[in-house]
């Protein structure tokens, strides 16, 4: 149950940390230094004024040349100095507020675009996937915390050095006390801080779990088939499984910290500050008679304070410690290198289109243990209309996604218009094709906003309803109270419009249409899944029909909608066992005939059911 966790060097600790202010340094230095010049100031403004005005106050009072007009003057004094600083506070705080939020807000900008620009293959990987969960969760928090600890850190040390200054002058083995205290407290505290991170790195793991089967049970697109089947029991399951894990993880981790914690409680606070402290200052005045009631009053203020700064100091190295091991995850998380995404081309990808060459092409997914597609070779011309079929597992949407350099390939190579199309910009290449997959998206934004993938261009209005009309959508967006402009979905209004299955397809489908002029390549990636098969045939006839002279690239199960295409390819274990056209394939009698007369028998099966 209790996984090796992360060890770090202490060097490695500071390190990291140092790489954390340096980032926040970078979005907003005068931010930190205002807060670390304010907690300094401030910090130790209130304690030396707490020390020495006691001391003088009852050395005033214990004078037997006591004047009230003196007396006066010193609180006179201490209240304005009082005043002075909590102004310095208050204005500190309201000017540091708004840039904090600021700050964070950068960075909360700068993960999302650090996840946009990764590559497909990342979220095919544990690693990263953990990386990334944690480090997002916790980024923003960090670097706050960093922040303020630097400000606490220089307070701290700053006021220990200035009462510890006081102390000595007076009674140097006062300073023992907090001394002893602090070396307690940092080794039970730092005992405590491992046991907590180890224990939510490992909740964390586990409840990512329980997570995923709540995600499903709260989320409308499960609700039928989970009320339709009996999903919720392996589902249910797992949930409980992750709960029972964390109890056991929590306590494990619960019982250490507890008895941690009382080492400290009982040596630190009990034992040193409330026992041994009063005994020794008042054995040295009522005794000894060494020191007077000012000083035993002073001394006792200022160890007390020299006791919560160390405290604090040791909180400080605590949670600087955290941010070091958080930032070996965001450290790596920052380091992970896109290979694909946002890659500048050495090529111009053609204006015309070209010729999509595949030559003895092999690709493997990350960490897999075998090929998914071997040795593929395949040639697409201009215009063609081209079908992958084959069974469920076969290769077909890996084989369009390195099409589309969603991945790159393993061994061989994919060329389009005589070039690699890695010596091409990823982004200006992806823009030449048009795609539409069978787990499309709506996004909560306007309806013309889903249909262009970008934000509301009022030049592209006339495109946009030509792109529904052809998609089927225009009867459908005449009933929408604000046209094009409608909100989809209920995310951030509350009278969004939710599309039903069939509408949301035309919506997907439209932007296809939306970039005709433009796109070389259509990639339907069985989008009409979902659709009976002639509603899919129809669809199907409707893209290559509107594709405009765009090669159309289909990948169907259904061999009936398919048998129109130019070329079929069929995939069998990340092979292409056949190709050729719809007849020649059939004349070879081959697993596509056998395949077509299959689902034929069915299909027929079904329409005589249907008719009886
Ligand atoms: P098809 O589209 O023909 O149904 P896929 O291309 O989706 O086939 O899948 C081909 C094989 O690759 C399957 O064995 C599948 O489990 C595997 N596969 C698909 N996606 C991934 C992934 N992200 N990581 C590892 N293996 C994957």
């Amino acid at each position: 149950m209790h996984k090796e966790t992360e060890k770090l060097p202490l060097r490695r600790i500071l390190s990291n940390y140092a790489y954390i202010l340096r980032y926040a340094f970078q979005k907003d230095a005068a931010l930190i230094i205002m807060i670390f010049v304010a907690y300094v100031v401030g910090g130790v403004g209130y304690a030396s004024m707490d020390t020495i005005f006691m001391r003088a106050f009852i050395n005033f009072l214990s004078d037997p040349a006591y004047s009230f007009k003196q007396t006066a003057v010193l609180v006179a004094g201490a209240t304005i100095g009082m005043a002075v600083l909590m102004t310095f506070d208050r204005c500190t705080e309201s000017f540091t507020r708004p840039r904090m939020i600021r700050l964070t807000g950068m960075l909360q900008e700068e993960m999302i675009h650090k996840v946009v620009t990764m590559d497909l293959m990342y979220y095919d990987c544990d690693t990263y996937y953990d990386d990334f969960v944690v480090t997002a969760s916790q980024l923003e928090d960090m670097v706050v915390t960093a922040i303020y600890d630097l400000g606490r850190m220089g307070r701290n040390v700053v006021t220990v050095l200035v009462l510890s200054g006081l102390i000595t002058s007076i009674d140097p083995v006062i300073a023992l006390f907090p001394v002893l205290g602090f070396v307690v407290n940092v080794i039970s505290r730092f005992r405590i801080m491992k046991l907590e991170y180890d224990y939510d790195v490992e909740k964390k793991t586990i409840m990512r779990r329980a997570n995923y089967s709540k995600r499903v049970f709260y989320q409308p697109e499960y609700a039928k088939e989970i009320k339709l089947s009996h999903i919720e029991v392996p589902l249910e399951k797992q949930f409980h499984q992750a709960i029972d894990e964390t109890i056991g993880v929590a306590r494990y981790f619960g019982l250490r910290i507890s008895l941690w914690s009382l080492v400290n409680w009982i040596t630190v606070f009990t034992l040193l500050s409330y026992f041994c402290v009063p005994l020794y200052l008042g054995y040295m005045a009522l005794v000894v008679k060494k020191i007077g009631l000012g000083e035993v009053a002073a001394l006792n203020n200022a160890q007390g304070t020299v006791r919560n700064r160390l405290d604090a100091i040791n909180y400080c190295i605590e949670r600087i410690q955290r941010a070091g091991l958080f930032c070996e995850r965001f450290r790596k998380f920052m380091n992970y290198e896109s290979k694909i995404e946002k890659q500048q081309g050495t090529q111009q990808v053609p204006s015309e289109q070209g010729v999509l060459r595949v030559e003895d092409m092999s690709f493997r997914y990350d960490g897999a243990g075998k090929d998914t597609l071997k040795h593929i070779n395949m040639e697409i011309h201009p215009g063609e209309k081209v079908a992958f079929v084959g069974e469920n597992g076969a290769g077909k949407s890996t084989f369009v996604k390195l099409l589309m350099r969603l991945y790159d390939v393993t061994d061989g190579s994919i060329s389009y218009g005589g070039h690699d199309v890695r010596e091409y910009s990823t982004d200006e290449y992806r823009d030449l094709f048009g795609s539409v997959f069978q787990d499309y998206q709506i996004y909560a934004a306007s309806v013309q906003e889903n249909v262009m993938m970008h934000e509301d261009r009022e030049e592209e209005q006339k495109k946009v309803i030509e792109a529904l009309c052809q998609s089927g959508f225009w009867h459908r967006l005449q009933t929408l109270p604000e046209g094009l402009q409608t909100a989809l979905t209920r995310e951030f209004v509350d009278d969004g419009i939710q599309l039903s299955g069939g509408e949301a397809q035309k919506v997907a489908i439209a932007r296809l249409f939306a970039k005709k002029e433009r796109m070389h390549i259509a990639i339907l990636d069985e989008p009409s899944s979902a659709l009976d098969p002639k509603a899919e045939y129809e669809l199907n006839q409707n893209i290559l029909h509107h594709a405009g002279g765009a090669t159309v690239i289909f990948i169907s199960h259904r061999l009936s909608t398919t048998k129109d295409a130019d070329r079929i390819y069929m995939f069998e274990h990340g092979e292409i066992i056949e190709q050729g056209t719809h007849q020649e394939l059939m004349n070879l009698d081959g697993q596509y005939a056998e395949m077509f007369r299959c689902q034929a028998k069915y299909y027929q099966q079904g329409q005589d059911l249907v008719a009886g």
